[in-house]
């Protein structure tokens, strides 16, 4: 199946088994804005307990926080957002659409290598066994010239954004023949800037009222509470701040269901360093978070490190976790070594030291930061697409399973009578009553055992608990595993033990 189908059927499964619901639905819907339904805000309420728990309760050096969506306006002439927090943005005359000039032409630098890709795989198979392909892209003619083509493109690329030169980047679209993918054309208006953020107004008359931002990144709000936090914690550096909370972009093109939302949720954690040792700890981040993200099993050929070519002004190094999306390897998480560029603007701007006085040397200074930064919908994406499988079963038949990590799963156990009397619905919701405790357990009575096994495959439930006559007898039940359907009779008063240790966050939080 296509990777495009496959990414369709993810969407509309996350629909049908109340994961995430288009917002407003009823009133067709509002672009790139989601809900999460009974079952997605189980599960990214998983993924924030395994990341918060992962920094606060595993680093007696991070504290976390809750600050406002609203804040001082000030705050975002001082971080560089009113002025610089920007898309280059172009419309197609033809068809109206409208498109980020920069994602026009990495799609562009993307598809020379496509060609590249293509010519190796094509002299892959006329070769066979003796095919050397190192040696065939330092010499094939095909190749040299699209590698010098992309290399080329990327060159003036990358100079015309450091540059914010608009005008180029139109020439480049131009000279690269880049069409419109709905009207075929290449009527393009010329590249403008346009800011990401939203605005509102606060105070209820026309002349008190103040023009405020939702903000775009939560960092900003660890920022103002830096010197908060250490006074009051006593903290000394290094130490960190994590905060999880709704971030705002009017983005230009929303696509790709919830990768790329209008309202979504981020988990950010600022790392305040020494000068000087920023890239030691950059190095750090960048392993300890990789191993966050691999912990969950899907394979390291899952991730990759994505430098950047173009560094955002506050910052002199950058890189981003990617994840193999059906869409090709995307950014779910960056980490940037954002230097001191933060706090001494705030200091610049609100007139206030926030410098730390570092007891052991006796010297004052305004730390150097390094962010973590995660998109919350990015990963229940990645993880929702790493886990969905159309398996075809023994017998010709098929089932739809979610292989999510058991800690991550929105419901841990379903609990099954066999049949809907004897007793069984009975001694079924006794279990159910002692296991509610520990986990999210569901309770089916309806329909064969095989059709409820195939619901709780297709939301992902790692485990069902089916109990039949014998259960009555001894006591036992079966536990059948959902990925390898097998099934292995248990004793109830044991099932709580076993369970707790593949289920919970804490399992996978200890292999970090
Ligand atoms: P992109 O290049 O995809 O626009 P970005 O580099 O602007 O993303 P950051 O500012 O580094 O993103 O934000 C950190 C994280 O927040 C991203 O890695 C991503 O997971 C998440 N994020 C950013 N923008 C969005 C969005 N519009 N919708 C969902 N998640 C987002």
């Amino acid at each position: 199946m296509a990777q495009e189908d496959v990414f369709k059927k993810i969407v509309a499964h996350c629909k049908e088994y109340g994961f995430v619901f288009p917002s407003s639905e009823i009133y067709d819907g509002l672009g790139a804005v989601y809900d999460y339904g009974q079952l997605g805000v189980e599960m990214k309420n998983n993924i924030k307990t395994y990341w918060w728990q992962s920094m606060v309760l595993l680093h007696d050096n991070i504290v976390g926080i809750d600050s406002s969506i609203f804040m001082h306006p000030t705050i975002w002439k001082a971080s560089g957002h009113v002025d610089a927090f920007n898309d280059p943005l172009i419309d197609n005359r033809d068809s109206k659409k409208r498109y980020r000039a920069d994602v026009l032409i990495e799609d562009q630098i993307a598809k020379y290598d496509e060609k590249i890709e293509k010519e190796v795989a094509k002299a892959r198979k006329r070769f066979g066994d003796s095919f050397d392909e190192a040696k065939y892209r330092a010499t094939s003619a095909n190749v040299l010239e699209h590698v010098a083509k992309r290399d080329a493109l990327h060159e003036r690329y990358k100079k015309a954004m450091n540059a914010t030169d608009l005008d180029e980047l139109k020439q480049i679209i131009i000279d690269e023949e880049i069409v419109c993918p709905i009207s075929g054309t290449r009527n393009w208006t010329d590249v403008r800037q346009f800011n990401l953020m939203f605005s509102t107004e606060m105070g209820s008359t026309a002349d008190g009222s103040m023009k405020i931002y939702l903000r775009p990144e939560t960092a900003q709000g660890i920022f103002v509470n830096y010197l908060n936090v250490q006074k009051t914690g006593r903290m000394k550096i290094p130490f960190g701040i994590a905060q999880i909370g709704k971030a705002f972009r009017n983005e230009i093109v929303a696509r790709q269901f919830i990768f790329r939302m209008r309202e979504f949720e981020q988990m950010e954690m600022q790392f305040f360093i020494k000068p000087g040792t920023e890239l030691d700890w950059f190095a750090k981040w960048k392993q300890t978070r990789m191993a966050w993200h691999q912990a969950l099993g899907f394979g390291a050929d899952h991730y990759r490190f994505h430098d950047h070519e173009k560094l955002a002004h506050y910052a002199n190094a950058a890189t981003d976790i990617e994840f193999l999306m059906p869409f090709g390897f995307k950014e779910v998480e960056g980490i940037h070594s954002r230097t001191n560029f933060d706090l001494s603007q705030h200091e610049k701007y609100s007139g206030k030291n926030i410098k730390y006085f570092d007891p052991e040397t006796n010297e004052s200074y305004t730390p150097f930061v390094i962010e973590t930064s995660i998109g919350v919908d990015r990963m229940f994406l990645s993880v929702l697409c790493a886990s969905y499988e159309e398996q075809a079963l023994e017998g010709g038949d098929t089932r739809t399973v979610l292989h999510l990590p058991a800690p991550l799963a929105p419901v841990k156990l379903a609990i099954l009578p066999l049949v809907k009397k004897d007793g069984l619905p009975e001694l079924a919701h006794s279990i159910q009553n002692e296991l509610k405790f520990h986990f999210n357990c569901q309770y089916d009575e309806k329909d064969s055992i095989g059709k409820r096994y195939r619901r709780q495959d297709a939301i992902g439930t790692p485990y069902c608990v089916t109990v039949d006559h014998q259960s009555l007898e001894d006591k036992t039940v079966t536990l059948r595993n959902r990925d390898t359907m097998e099934q292995q009779r248990v004793a109830i008063a044991d099932l709580c033990g076993i369970l707790q240790d593949k289920v919970s966050i804490t399992s996978v939080l200890k292999g970090l």
